[in-house]
């Protein structure tokens, strides 16, 4: 079986468009072929520290760490730190973090791109030395006027033609913090009628009176991304720069800066398709908006596409690779539907969950026939499917709690839970049947609920072989421990938030149901003790865990990672129709 059949799903998914491709691993697979880099393969993760990773970075380092592993070559992370003034230590840890939970290791491998600040500097120097960058007096807007159109050959600025000398003194003066902010600026001299415009004439250094969170205030002057990065890769050997395809057009500035200087080496720049979600949106900017208005708690909001907020919502690290390897590396960007994601979570959780009860929405049961003070255990499978994962016992007692939703005192057609004059099955347990339902006096709901059970059906069923479709999940009354459980769902309630063009803007389609809280759960008392992230198939509901930061012993909180069925095909269908 070669590598692309392996990666192929076995059946049909929601959102599959093509088998998984990957034209980078063929690229790589022919440079080791040519002996290329003497068959060697080093790739890097450049995030910048200016906010939590999301699910479409993991896409750009499940792909940089996974081409490495793959072909025996190693991955760096590298914190792009070069614009001190939108970047913090505490996005530094979370970018770490993130990256170990998804499994992937850069061992000793951790550079920044601050460490490369003097060296920068120096062949900032170089460039100069050889007549290819200046120091530019115009101020900003001029510097953008003169840059020109598309379509249009810009302008040269009145300081191009500068004397190397000269270049030299105000460039040392920049550095010195002799200079204003925004008032020289070091451009590389290239082609002001380029027709692409990165290449007219760029901003290689600007002066920023910030202080750096690494070098703290020895430098005022900062490399721009384009130099810095191309530079950093060379710096580090690395053979294969894989970044998205927004860089595209930038590949001609990489490869310029690199072929005027002297450097170790010239890794190949290949881009590919960024990751587009439905129903979210994956730009810092946008996710930082949500934040600061209030849409969500903060970055690790489990509602969030981020990878904090993804781990908190109770997404499995393998289910995010799976969906990495399944939706492939193209060049041509798209919107990968997220069901899709889903689906594949679902589907892991499905194999991995132990399975146990809790009633969100509780109603008391008493069992008229079952004595006072009496209990008794019933041995319950945590999985249908898998003996190993083993079993418990579910304590039953006269007064249990069943969903409120799972009696109907007018039963729509094909009711088979519980109503009047029904029998229903509790799972693992026994069946009951109904007798009557006590109201409120005053407002008229329904506050308990007696039946009777039959002790003969000790197990789930009638000896005498009646058939009893509806079965409900229970907790007893006596064991049960209370907890919270978070109903999260999707953030956004149109699939393209971002392009919708109706002049809306994408923080109208929050939808409001993707977040209730449920304050009055029951569970059943195995649960006790569950730790933090642990990760359960609530039975019928769907599949929950715990949550990582609210939870304590004496308040279970649970968040509810993702339902049983995908609800939203119905509600799609129903938009489209
Ligand atoms: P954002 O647009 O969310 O602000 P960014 O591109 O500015 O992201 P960086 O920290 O610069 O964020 O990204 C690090 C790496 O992740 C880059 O190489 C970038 O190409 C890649 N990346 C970012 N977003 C995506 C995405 N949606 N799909 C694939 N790769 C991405
Ligand atoms: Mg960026």
């Amino acid at each position: 079986m070669d590598r692309s059949e392996r990666a192929r799903p076995s059946k049909e998914t929601p959102g599959e468009r093509e088998a998984s491709a990957n034209f980078i691993r063929d690229i790589i697979v022919q440079d080791i072929q040519s002996n290329k880099n003497r068959g060697r393969v080093a790739t890097r993760f450049p995030p910048e520290p200016n906010g939590y990773l999301h699910i479409g970075h993991a896409k750009a380092f499940c792909l940089n760490f996974g081409m490495a592993e793959e072909f025996n070559g190693t991955c760096n992370l590298r914190l792009d730190d070069t614009n001190p003034s939108k970047e913090e230590v505490e996005y530094v840890e979370s970018i770490k973090q993130d990256i170990r939970w998804m499994g992937f290791d850069w061992e000793d491998r951790l550079y920044y791109a601050s460490d490369y600040f003097d060296k920068l500097y120096e062949y900032a120097v170089q460039l100069i030395k050889a007549g290819k960058a200046y120091v530019c007096c115009l101020p900003p807007d001029k510097v953008s006027e003169y840059r020109g159109v598309f379509g249009r050959p810009g302008t040269d600025s009145p300081y191009r033609n500068r004397p190397i000398e000269e270049n030299l003194r105000l460039f040392e003066a920049m550095r010195r913090g002799e200079l204003a902010e925004g008032s020289h600026v070091l451009r590389a001299k290239i082609d002001m009628a380029s027709p692409n415009m990165n290449m007219r004439d760029p901003t290689v250094y600007r002066i920023l009176k910030v202080p750096h969170h690494r070098t703290g205030d020895k430098w005022c002057i900062y490399p721009m991304y384009d130099f810095a990065h191309c530079l950093s890769d060379s710096i580090e050997g690395i053979t294969h720069s894989l970044c998205s395809i927004e860089f595209e057009d930038h590949r001609p500035l990489y490869d310029w800066f690199l072929d005027q200087l002297e450097v170790p080496c010239h890794p190949q720049q290949i881009e590919f398709a960024r990751l587009n979600l439905s129903y979210t949106v994956l730009s810092k900017r946008y996710l930082q908006q949500l934040i600061d208005e209030g849409f969500v708690t903060g970055w690790y909001d489990p509602r969030m596409p981020t990878l904090s907020g993804m781990r908190r919502r109770g997404y499995t690290p393998d289910a995010i690779k799976t969906f990495m390897e399944r939706i492939g590396i193209a060049k041509k960007e798209g919107v990968v539907d997220v069901s899709l994601l889903e689906y594949i979570l679902r589907e892991q959780l499905n194999l991995t969950s132990p399975r146990v009860m809790a009633v969100l929405d509780p109603i008391k049961i008493v069992i008229d026939n079952y004595p006072e003070g009496q209990s008794e255990e019933f041995d319950a499978p945590y999985h249908p499917d898998d003996p190993s994962m083993g079993s418990r016992k579910v304590p039953f007692s006269r007064v249990i709690y069943i969903e409120r939703d799972d009696f109907r005192e007018q039963p729509p057609k094909k009711w088979f839970r519980l109503a009047p004059g029904r029998e229903i099955r509790l799972r693992y347990a026994c069946l009951i049947k109904f007798v009557n339902a006590v109201k409120d006096a005053k407002t008229g709901e329904i506050v308990e609920i007696h039946c009777t059970w039959d002790p003969e059906s000790r197990g789930g069923n009638a000896p005498d072989g009646r058939k009893v479709q509806g079965t409900s999940h229970w907790v007893s009354a006596a064991h049960a421990i209370s907890a919270e459980v978070r109903l999260y769902d999707r953030l956004f309630n149109k699939p393209h938030p971002m392009s919708l063009k109706d002049g809306s803007k994408f923080t109208d389609h929050i939808n409001p149901e993707s977040l209730k809280t449920m304050t009055n759960c029951k569970l059943e008392p195995s649960l006790k003790g569950a730790p933090k992230g642990a990760r359960y198939q609530f039975e019928r509901l769907g599949y929950f865990c715990v949550d990582s930061l609210d939870s304590t012993e004496q308040h279970l909180v649970f968040n509810r990672t993702i339902s049983l069925r995908d609800s939203w095909e119905k509600i799609e269908k129903a938009i489209k129709t």
